[in-house]
């Protein structure tokens, strides 16, 4: 009897604690959607002030020009920042809407190069165009999740980049490749997770803001994925979509 009632109060116990975590992870969400939200307009209006100041720089010295050039990239670092961590926010909370389409993958990891590629310059292969991929997706948010993979390559990497299209079983897979840089094996458990980055001084130079993996998984996996990491240090990583 003794035994019983113990079985039952550890079960209440890990019941409420359960509980308790899951109230306090959503009001930790709810708060980071509600600090980013406020913080969005003013920093746009100050980003907008300084936007026109440097359109009407004649006036400016040197030092004055490169001081307000510095202020506009931590400016647009921060408008960037905050506008991912409300929509990791909202992604968790799963206030954010996606579509569920049957659309050709072949078209969108070529729509995504082509952008990639004129903005970038960047050497980008596609391996398996000619096989013909439907899948059932949100094509806007995929090809974000692409254009983050492939601008990560491109940022950690200094040569040609290779996107893969497969047919799997019961599945397809957009493997994005690179021969870079690669991540340690003791990082790799940790590159999805929130501001998680592996040299902090590399990637803070390249612009990044530590969310895009953490934010492209959960995408992925609210489109019924799975976003997978293979690498090797010093000879690359291969970031696979399977859908
Ligand atoms: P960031 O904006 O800092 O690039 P991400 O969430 O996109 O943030 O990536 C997290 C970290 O994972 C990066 O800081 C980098 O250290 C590592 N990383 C991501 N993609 C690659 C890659 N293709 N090759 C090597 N390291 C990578």
């Amino acid at each position: 009897m003794s035994e019983f009632t113990a079985t039952i109060s550890q079960d209440d116990s890990e019941r409420n604690l359960r509980l308790n975590l899951s109230e306090s992870q959503a009001m930790q969400r709810q708060l980071i959607n509600n600090f980013s939200h406020e913080l969005r307009t003013p920093l746009t209006v100050a980003y907008g002030y300084m936007q026109s100041i440097q359109r009407r720089s004649e006036n400016l010295t040197t030092l004055q020009k490169n001081a307000l050039e510095v202020a506009i990239f931590e400016m647009e670092c921060t408008i960037q920042l905050v506008q991912e961590s409300l929509e990791l926010a909202r992604l968790d909370m799963n206030s954010m809407f996606l579509l569920q389409e049957l659309v050709s993958l072949n078209k969108l990891v070529s729509e995504a190069i082509t952008v990639s590629q004129n903005a970038k310059g960047r050497k980008i292969v596609i391996e398996g165009e000619e096989l013909n991929i439907i899948a059932l997706i949100d094509p806007e948010h995929l090809k974000r999740v692409l254009l983050k993979l492939i601008d990560n390559a491109i940022r950690y990497s200094d040569d040609v980049i290779t996107i893969r299209l497969e047919k799997l079983n019961e599945s397809v897979a957009i493997s994005i490749c690179d021969l870079g840089y690669g991540i340690p094996i003791e990082d790799l458990p940790h590159i999805f997770n929130p501001f998680y980055r592996v040299d902090k001084s590399r990637s803070r130079n390249t612009g990044g803001s530590g969310l895009g993996l953490a934010f492209s998984k959960r995408l992925v996996e609210k489109m019924g994925g799975i976003l997978n990491v293979y690498s090797q240090l010093g000879e690359g990583s291969i970031f696979q979509i399977i859908l």
